[in-house]
């Protein structure tokens, strides 16, 4: 897609620090790192978001993510490494173009912001409302 950044930084128009790349897959560093090694795995496929991507790329996406987690894990000996996705802008979304952070947590630094959630209990009735609501609008 013309005006799409990622979609540039496949086709090598604009630079990036590449770790990994196949017939369907991209994965570079993210500039605004959230931690050291902080990751971007993109299908070369451009799709907005997991909605619209295809599951050929979904499936090579998340194949190659397991490469590069691996990677990640000999290189820097995290502790952990979070795997996220935004999906819209109200939550986030910067860049329309389907990609998954993969962001280590080393040894001895911050809890990450995005593995901050706190476990406060949701009212029973509600959830069992709301997963039937889900499981019947499913197709
Ligand atoms: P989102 O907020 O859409 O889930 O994440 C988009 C990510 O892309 C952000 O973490 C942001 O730092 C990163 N990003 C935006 N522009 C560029 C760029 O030109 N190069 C690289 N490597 N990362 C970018
Ligand atoms: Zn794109």
């Amino acid at each position: 897609m013309e005006d799409c950044i990622f979609c540039k930084i496949i086709k090598g128009e604009i630079p990036s620090f590449k770790v990994y790349e196949d017939d369907m897959v991209f994965a570079f560093e993210d500039i605004n790192p959230i931690a050291e090694g902080h990751t971007l795995v993109i299908p070369k496929e451009h799709a907005k978001d997991l909605g619209e991507v295809s599951n050929e790329s979904l499936s090579a996406v998340h194949k190659a993510s397991k490469k590069i987690l691996d990677a990640i894990k000999r290189a820097l000996q995290p502790t952990g490494v979070v795997a996220v996705q935004l999906n819209g802008e109200s939550v986030g979304q910067s860049i329309f173009h389907y990609h998954l952070h993969l962001i280590p947590r080393l040894k001895n630094a911050p809890r990450l912001p995005v593995a901050q959630m706190k476990m406060i209990p949701g009212d029973m009735e509600q959830i069992e409302k709301t997963a039937e609501k889900i499981r019947n609008s499913v197709i």
